[in-house]
């Protein structure tokens, strides 16, 4: 479980990203986080792998004080938290195969991977992270010949070759285009609920957040505005969690 109690992020210009944040959230859930441009939501995601340090209140996963971990500790719960990037995150210019490898590269001794040498075990997870998000096929493909939604799906790929119980996706589909963007959010959905990870996605587009995600946080100027079920997020809640901001919700 991933529990925030009364948190807050100040920023070292003084700047407050996050307020008096409380949260629980139980493994297996698919969250969406949603609000306007800079309301704090992936600053929300990035403390929880410790990308963001917290400044107040307390924050733990599975009982673990995030705040409390470094070195060898912070490296062995960051393989149980994956992240996705709007932009991937790929060296474009190797195979898909040596994308996912790299996924084992912190736990590796370092002449392994100064050489890029992985063993039987390693080859073997990637290409079954490969198969899992179906694109086992481009496996000796360089990255930079697939589509930006086959990209993102190598990330997931990699990510899962960790075996994480959390992945925290940060817009991980606003590069791509509508159809694209649905196909990457089943994939999401699939993961979900087939390996049971707890899946957090900071996203843009309302429409999407509310057809994959089961629960909705809205966050507003670093505060939780709303909490509670996809299919009860109507006008009134959306006018809440977008308040304040000239952008259009989708
Ligand atoms: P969102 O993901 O909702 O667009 P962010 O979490 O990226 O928003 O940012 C929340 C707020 O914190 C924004 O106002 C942003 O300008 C501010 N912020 C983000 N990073 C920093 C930083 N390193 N220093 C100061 N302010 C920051």
């Amino acid at each position: 479980m991933i529990k925030f109690e009364d948190v807050g992020k100040r920023y070292p210009n003084g700047y407050e990203g996050l307020k008096h944040i409380d949260l629980e959230i139980e493994q297996g859930e698919f969250v969406a986080i949603i609000g306007l441009s800079g309301a704090g939501k992936s600053t929300l995601i990035r403390t929880i792998n410790r990308m963001h340090d917290v400044t107040s209140g307390k924050l733990t996963v599975d009982g673990t004080d995030v705040m409390s971990l470094s070195g060898k500790s912070l490296r062995r719960f960051r393989r149980k938290v994956g992240m996705i990037f709007q932009s991937f995150n790929l060296i474009t210019r190797t195979t898909v195969i040596n994308n996912v490898l790299t996924a084992f590269v912190p736990d590796m001794p370092w002449y392994r991977s100064v050489f890029g040498i992985y063993n039987q075990e390693e080859k073997m997870k990637a290409l079954e992270a490969l198969d899992k998000v179906g694109i086992l096929d481009k496996a000796f493909v360089r990255a930079d010949q697939l589509s930006g939604g086959q990209q993102q799906r190598v990330a997931l790929a990699r990510t899962l070759a960790q075996n994480p119980e959390i992945i925290l996706a940060d817009e991980p589909v606003a590069a791509l285009d509508p159809v694209t963007a649905k196909q990457v959010m089943n994939d999401f959905t699939r993961i979900n609920k087939e390996m049971n990870i707890s899946i957090l996605i900071n996203i843009h587009h309302v429409d999407l957040a509310l057809k994959y995600c089961s629960r909705v946080i809205g966050i507003n100027a670093g505060e939780i505005v709303y909490d509670g079920p996809a299919v009860e997020v109507d006008k009134e809640v959306l006018n809440k969690i977008y308040k304040g901001g000239r952008e259009e919700h989708e």
